[in-house]
């Protein structure tokens, strides 16, 4: 019996020491980290992405990244453009002098302190990513713009995908885009690419595909390739993903690439090929997990989600995990609903150990209904703050350490009442309602955002104001 009771205090005694030593060395990187991403700004523009980084959107259209928010593309020509054309175009020239100047670029608005969506904006990870690379850049640049550096950073994205996720957009899912087509109330959010004909947007898909392939193999062959980001869209549907993959999964090279994803968990094989498999020849895989909450409230959000395949495919990814450079994390997209609704997902971080993370949702043309932004501002705060008493009840466990930040921004964030005027806030709202009818009426469920909210938080939604009924099919323009 007093055995016991000291092996137990032993264990508890060693438990605490060694989450008191992760608390330090997580303070000592977030403090180092702080002062290099001080002297790493060249500039208060500068970001290495535009010298290190390729990236195509779900659309086809080339970036600066996957958070650029440079004009859609219109046209056949301004969607199939190959790498070597890009790079060191009069665009990618431009973007770069501006930023070795220190002008402030609009198309960066996501990563300004006031826009990011996350406590570290894609910026400050690229330059914490790409640190060492820092004197290249300034040394492999001509005055003009133009630059003897290669990508080694991949993100080239396709669109398709079997989910219809609310917090997205068409640009990002083509079952979103059928839908959406379908619907006068949210066929704004299909954008310009929508304006496109059925041949034309085909063939510059399939161009696109055809380019994504032989750049990313190219630049293996070349030694270029450090990292590719695959993302979507689901990447596990994207052909250019399995060819691409089974291609590096068997080359010598695959040792020296990394490997980012972010799936909906639907599948794990394609055909006969086992994608979880094909991993472990890389030097690093981190898998992010896109899930905004559990059971019905997480087939609701994601339309497409089913918790049973989920369970399955997570216990078949956990087993994948055991293995020193493969790293596993679960990425929620903080909205008005599964604010409500964290607690399932933080207890089931905790069981599976794996870390939780958030970032707050992009507005688009699609979700403005699910934004926290729509709460009066002591309503959201109070949500908040309840979320974030959940994490310290739980002795705020490194697993939550991620989503803990992300509310915290959140709190700092005013509400559309506070911020916009009357008529931008009376707009906003109209488009909210307009959209969460149509999603209302497209997608009929025992589950609803009222029946999942709690009353205060409905009633204080300003969805009850015949002031804000839909009245055309072309409201205002898309910011993005
Ligand atoms: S500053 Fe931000 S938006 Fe601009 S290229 Fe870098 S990561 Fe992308």
């Amino acid at each position: 019996m007093l055995n016991r009771l000291f092996d137990n205090l032993r264990t508890a005694a060693a438990q605490g020491i060694r989450r008191i030593i992760r608390r330090l060395i997580q303070w000592r990187q977030n403090q180092w980290s702080e002062r290099h991403l001080r002297r790493l700004r060249l500039t208060p523009s500068f970001c290495p992405k535009p010298w290190l980084h390729a990236h195509v959107d779900a659309q086809g259209a080339r970036r600066l990244c996957c958070i650029d928010i440079a004009r859609l593309p219109t046209s056949f020509a301004e969607c199939s453009k190959p790498l070597d054309e890009y790079w060191n175009s009069e665009e990618m020239r431009d973007v770069r002098r501006r930023m070795l100047r220190g002008e402030d670029l609009a198309r960066c608005r996501n990563c300004r302190s006031d826009e990011k969506n996350r406590q570290r904006s894609e910026r400050d990870l690229a330059l914490l990513e790409f640190r060492d690379w820092v004197p290249q850049i300034v040394a492999q640049t001509e005055e003009n713009g133009s630059t003897t550096l290669r990508p080694i950073d991949f993100d080239y994205r396709s669109a398709v995908c079997n989910f219809r996720c609310r917090i997205c957009t068409p640009r990002s899912s083509s079952a979103l885009q059928a839908e959406h087509a379908a619907q006068p109330e949210i066929a704004e959010a299909l954008g310009p690419w929508a304006g496109l004909g059925n041949h034309e947007r085909q063939q510059a898909e399939s161009l696109m595909d055809q380019y994504r392939e032989h750049e990313l193999l190219r630049a293996v062959e070349l030694g270029d390739l450090r990292k590719i980001y695959w993302a979507g869209g689901e990447p596990l549907l994207d052909p250019v993903h399995t060819k691409v993959m089974r291609n590096l999964a068997h080359s010598p090279k695959a040792s020296a690439i990394s490997l980012t994803y972010n799936t909906n968990l639907s599948r794990l094989r394609v055909g006969g090929w086992n994608w979880l498999e094909s991993l472990m020849a890389f030097r690093r895989v981190h898998i992010f997990v896109s899930v905004d909450g559990l059971g019905e409230i997480g087939e609701y959000l994601r339309t497409g989600f089913r918790q049973e395949v989920f369970d399955e495919n997570f216990r078949e990814l956990q087993a994948w995990r055991q293995g020193r450079s493969r790293q596993v994390t679960l990425d929620l997209t903080l909205n008005l609903l599964n604010l409500y609704h964290l607690e399932p997902m933080m207890d089931f971080a905790i069981r599976e150990r794996v870390e939780l993370d958030a970032k707050l949702m992009i507005e688009s043309l699609a979700n403005s209904y699910l934004m926290i932004e729509l709460l009066p501002r002591a309503l959201k705060d109070r949500a908040l703050e309840t979320a974030l008493c959940a994490i310290d009840k739980r002795g705020r466990p490194e697993e939550l350490l991620g989503l803990r930040r992300t509310l915290q921004l959140a709190l700092s964030r005013p509400s559309w009442e506070e911020s916009l005027s009357p008529s931008e806030y009376q707009a906003k709202c109209a488009r909210a309602l307009r959209q969460w009818r149509a999603f209302e009426k497209l997608r009929p469920s025992p589950t609803t955002l009222q029946s999942s909210l709690p009353e205060t938080a409905w009633g204080a939604l300003p969805f009850s104001q015949p002031s804000l009924e839909f009245t055309g099919t072309h409201p205002d323009q898309p910011p993005v």
